[in-house]
């Protein structure tokens, strides 16, 4: 039974975040979390595919892709950097990937999406609007606070593109969502590298020292020692992959 008690299809940001104000009114982009959730209590949905939030442009030397860019269109577009492509193929069943959108994922912060650790290496910055009217933030801060405030839409997600990328991973099956995957980027000899399945959102670590400050939960996937012997094992191989692709 759908969980909506109320449904809204705006067709501007501002009527949008007017929306998002009242209680209980959530976004609704590609719908395969929220419609998914086995969380009873109803919301009211604000319906955000009028909203021409679909557009893929180069700006200031980065890619924006608008919020509801899904996972599909990104794995089709070839301006996209090969890590961003290769991480939407391997999200969610592909019928699925036609629905889900890039603001969906990272507003549910997956702690398994490889998505999410290949935006962090391409210095994602998501742009946002409130009440209080439009701001950018880093992902990771974004991550860190488990996504934006009540009352906030994301309108956009803007990428560095550029450098060498490396990710490796381990799971229960090659096809199975990883237990624990890091992905590299290095661009001019700086290093960047983000892990999945370590702690409650995929978080950016230190590649000299991949596990340092990390408590993760273990689940019947993987302990906790299980899934920070991984994080360094994977942070390792990701490492010397691109070693060997420079
Ligand atoms: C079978 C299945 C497999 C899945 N596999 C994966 C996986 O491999 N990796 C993964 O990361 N996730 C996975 N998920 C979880 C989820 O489907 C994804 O995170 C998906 O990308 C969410 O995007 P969506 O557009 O469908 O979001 P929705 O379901 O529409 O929304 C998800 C949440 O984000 C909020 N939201 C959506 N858009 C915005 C916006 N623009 N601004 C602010 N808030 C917003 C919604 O209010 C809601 O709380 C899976 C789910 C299912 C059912």
């Amino acid at each position: 039974m759908s969980r909506a008690h109320n449904y809204h299809r705006p067709t501007t940001i501002d009527e949008a975040v007017s929306l998002l104000a009242i209680d209980g009114h959530v976004p609704l982009a590609g719908g395969t979390l929220l419609n998914a959730d086995d969380d009873p209590t109803p919301v009211g949905m604000v319906d955000l595919q009028a909203l021409e939030l679909t557009r893929v442009e180069a700006a200031d030397g980065r890619i924006v892709l608008g919020a509801m860019v899904t996972l599909h269109d990104l794995k089709c577009d070839e301006r996209i950097p090969t890590a961003l492509r290769d991480a939407a193929r391997t999200e969610l069943p592909s019928t699925l990937r036609t629905l889900a959108t890039i603001g969906g994922t990272v507003a549910a912060g997956n702690p398994d999406s490889v998505m999410l650790a290949a935006l962090l290496v391409h210095e994602a910055e998501v742009g946002v609007v409130g009440p209080d009217g439009p701001s950018s933030a880093p992902l990771a801060n974004v991550l860190a606070d488990r996504g934006p405030c009540h009352g906030h839409l994301i309108t956009s997600v803007s990428l560095a593109f550029g450098g060498t990328t490396a990710r490796e991973a381990v799971g229960r099956t090659p096809s199975d969502t990883p237990i624990v995957s890091a992905t590299a980027r290095r661009v001019d000899g700086t290093t960047t590298v983000a892990l999945t399945g370590v702690a409650p959102t995929p978080v950016l670590v230190g590649p000299d020292d991949p596990t340092s400050g990390l408590d993760p939960i273990g689940d019947f996937r993987g302990s906790a020692d299980y899934r920070l012997h991984l994080a360094s094992v994977v942070t390792g191989r990701a490492l010397s992959a691109l070693e060997g692709a420079s």
